[in-house]
């Protein structure tokens, strides 16, 4: 596991801002544009999707970056390819060192599965970037919501090949930097899980910060 920390100063950022969990954000990246995404409290998931913006039919592959990189986890040097095999973004930056891509979004059903049939109507992840894309964007519905990357979360692959939801890796402050490739539409929701141990139970603020190109 590398870690690689970031030269960008947050005072010359030209956007910073804190996003509680429960909540969605998205957002345009232009080209050579570098999203800086910090786990403030710990520990927490943050779940991501990325398109093309100039065509959203365009969007991440979980299955393409894991296939191209040769590694199931994402870090610092990990290149985020499309649907078209292109690459939307790259990991500039990492002080976590790990990040999954196969865990997915918590979900209604998924709460009602994993933890109990009267969890079904807690909050989740796709809830909110349902929510998010119907009030913030034009052309997502939710047939956009493919396989996403959960940044911070740590879901390590045992050697028979089995997912384990483990208490994650992170610690208030870490963080993680993406550099667009194109104009890049990102969405996050900010995961409001209650009873997956990968965010200690307890989902946290994150701080979002945007620098230009340097
Ligand atoms: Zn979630």
């Amino acid at each position: 596991m590398t870690l690689s920390e970031s030269p960008l100063d947050p005072t010359r950022a030209i956007f910073d801002q804190v996003l509680d969990s429960g909540l969605g954000w998205t957002h345009v990246l232009s080209p050579g544009q570098i999203l800086r995404i910090v786990d403030l409290e710990g520990n927490q998931a943050v779940d991501t999707l990325f398109y093309n913006a100039e065509d959203e039919t365009e969007r991440y592959s979980a299955v393409d970056t894991v296939r191209e990189q040769g590694n199931l986890y994402l870090s610092a040097g990990t290149r985020l390819l499309s649907t078209e095999g292109r690459v939307l973004c790259t990991i500039v930056a990492d002080t976590c060192g790990r990040h999954d891509t196969l865990g997915g979004a918590c979900a209604a059903e998924s709460n009602q599965v994993r933890y109990a049939v009267e969890k079904r109507f807690m909050h989740s992840c796709r809830d909110t970037f349902l929510l998010t894309i119907a009030t913030q964007t034009r052309h997502l519905s939710k047939r956009d919501l493919a396989a996403n990357v959960n940044f911070f979360m740590n879901v390590p692959v045992t050697p028979e090949g089995k997912l384990t939801f483990e208490d994650g890796l992170s610690a208030p402050g870490r963080y993680v930097e993406l550099r667009a490739e194109m104009p890049v539409r990102v969405l996050i929701s900010n995961c409001p899980q209650l009873n997956n141990p990968c965010n200690g139970y307890d989902p946290t603020p994150i701080r979002l910060l945007i620098w230009n190109e340097v």
